[in-house]
């Protein structure tokens, strides 16, 4: 039951019951359901105020996210522009170029995949290649 259907329903009572000869109590009950339906009414705008909040912090939201992706993206370039951090990044695969001195052909490998006293093996001849 909503605070207007408690309030016309408090309404129906007292009028149901058969206090019109007590003219203060009635005064008293006018102004009592009088103070009810202000608080419904206050109650419906600030319901609507509500609905205009949401919407207004749905829009927020969408503006945040619109700026939080351009900032995204501002970073990400600025990170990619300044290739000052030479040393190895999680995740980064780096390779070296290599001209294998048997067949003169040049290959990548990645330093990184290979042991210290691991041979390495050029993918052209397939002879172990010593840098
Ligand atoms: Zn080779």
């Amino acid at each position: 039951m909503s605070a207007r259907e408690k309030i016309a329903y408090l309404r129906g009572l007292i009028e149901g019951q058969n206090v019109t000869e007590n003219a203060s109590m009635t005064k008293f009950h006018e102004a009592l359901l009088g103070a009810l339906d202000s608080i419904a009414e206050e109650l419906d705008d600030i319901g609507g105020s509500q609905d205009d909040l949401r919407e207004y912090v749905e829009d927020l939201e969408d503006d945040l996210m619109e700026l939080r992706s351009e900032l995204g993206s501002e970073l990400a370039l600025g990170h990619c522009g300044h290739g000052d951090d030479s040393s190895e990044e999680e995740g980064e695969e780096e390779y070296e170029a290599m001209t294998c001195q048997l067949c003169g052909k040049d290959f990548f490998y990645r330093p990184d995949a290979y042991d210290e006293d691991e041979d390495l093996l050029c993918p052209h001849c397939g002879e172990p290649f010593e840098g």
